[in-house]
């Protein structure tokens, strides 16, 4: 076991990593953040955790990510509400393939999404416009937490556990000490280390580089606006995925946050625009967003009259080349752990991530997820295939 372990970044990925090493017994933790809990991504998130996904690891691992922050909800008093999601399929194709991921789930015990046609859901949300699609699959029981809410949480409940957390510390150099481990230069000093993870959200290909790791990792700009409409909808619309995934095309997502009020936002798992630098300002959706959403909701949802734009925020996506999550070890070293590039599924993921990661520091292997590849090593056996 080893002794002291150092976290970089109070984000969700860094702060469910803590919280699994605490369970597994490690008592040394030091957690240090640039800024604070939850100040990168985890912040700007719409937070939705579901299991409607297409393959059988997919499902796995979020429908781990969603009994766990039921869990923790029920422990520590944060809101994870179920206001169900709906993704939408184009084709009498992706309808099969939706069946396919209700019969997967049906084995982990999920037992109440369905796959919809078009008229059915139509008839169950009249406001949604299904011009062009074929139908999609609804999890009643899925939901979004407020992952800002969820990191102060993690926060309090780790300082309570006993763990060293670092506010406004930044990790700056990595010296390997002669007989193993790290000491780390910081803005609070010198710290030492037996193991490190890194889990810097989009500042994490920068930490790997401390360490001498070119890790594969791309950061894009999402944006998400709210926005009002003075028609108040007489039933709230559940969250709405009209994204193909691997379409190479974004796609826009919206729910209802009140009978005024919807959050809308564009999504693709893919890397379709210029890489972003994590130092980037990032503030207001820049205006070719904004028509973006404006282009594409219309397609979607029967607008309701006396529309205005609220509060409009970006923020990053951090991607790997599969865009699939990197937790591994380091390439050239066992005491480093990288946890990062989950993309626009950092949240429902960080819990599966967490686990992986946290066994990697025990024992060395994956144990709970054993089918999942979200080795380091699955980019080089793909290249040289
Ligand atoms: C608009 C938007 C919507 C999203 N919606 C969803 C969603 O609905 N569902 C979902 O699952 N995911 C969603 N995501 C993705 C999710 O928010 C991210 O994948 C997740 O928050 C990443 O968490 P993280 O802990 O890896 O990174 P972060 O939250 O960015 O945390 C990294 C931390 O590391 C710190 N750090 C960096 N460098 C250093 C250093 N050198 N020294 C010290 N500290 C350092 C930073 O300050 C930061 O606090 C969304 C993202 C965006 C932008």
């Amino acid at each position: 076991m080893p002794r002291k372990i150092v976290v970089i970044g109070a984000g969700i990925a860094g702060l469910t990593t803590t919280l699994e090493l605490v369970r597994l017994g490690y008592s040394d933790i030091t957690v240090i953040d640039q800024f604070g809990p939850g100040f990168g991504s985890s912040s700007k998130s719409a937070g939705v955790v579901e299991t409607q996904y297409l393959d059988r690891s997919g499902i796995h691992v979020r429908d781990f990510g969603l009994r766990y922050f039921e869990d923790f909800a029920r422990r520590y008093g944060i809101t994870l509400t179920r206001s169900g999601y709906l993704r939408l399929g184009a084709t009498e194709e992706d309808l099969k393939v939706f069946q396919q991921s209700v019969d997967i789930q049906r084995e982990f015990g999920i037992t109440d999404p369905v796959v919809l046609d078009a008229e059915e859901i139509s008839a169950r949300w009249p406001r949604l416009n299904m011009d062009g699609r074929a139908g999609g699959v609804f999890g009643p029981s899925d939901g979004h937490v407020d992952s800002y809410e969820f990191c102060l949480r993690a926060a309090a409940v780790l300082v309570s556990e006993g763990v060293l957390l670092m506010n406004g510390v930044k990790l700056s150099g990595a010296q390997r000490r002669p007989g193993g481990g790290w000491s780390l230069e910081t803005g609070a000093g010198v710290l030492e280390a037996d193991v490190v993870v890194n889990a810097a959200g989009p500042w994490a290909q920068r930490v790997a580089a401390v360490f001498g790791a070119d890790m594969p990792q791309n950061n894009q700009l999402r944006p998400k606006v709210k926005i009002h409409h003075e028609e108040a909808f007489e039933q709230l619309v559940p969250f709405v995925m009209d994204y193909v995934p691997g379409s190479g095309m974004d796609g826009i997502y919206f729910r209802s946050e009140t009978p005024n009020e919807i959050f809308v936002g564009i999504h693709t798992d893919e890397s379709i625009l210029e890489a972003q630098d994590p130092e980037r300002a990032l503030g207001h959706a820049p205006q070719e967003f904004i028509d973006r959403v404006m282009e594409l909701l219309p397609t979607r949802l029967r607008m309701p009259a006396g529309i205005s734009l609220g509060r409009t925020w970006t923020g990053l996506y951090a991607i790997s080349p599969d865009n699939k999550p990197i937790v591994d070890f380091h390439p050239a070293a066992n005491d480093v752990v990288h946890v990062m590039g989950a993309g626009g599924s950092g949240i429902q993921l960080a819990p599966a991530m967490a686990r992986i990661a946290a066994e990697l520091v025990d024992s060395g292997r994956t144990i709970t997820f054993a089918g999942t590849d979200w080795s380091l090593s699955r980019f080089a056996a793909a290249a040289s295939k």
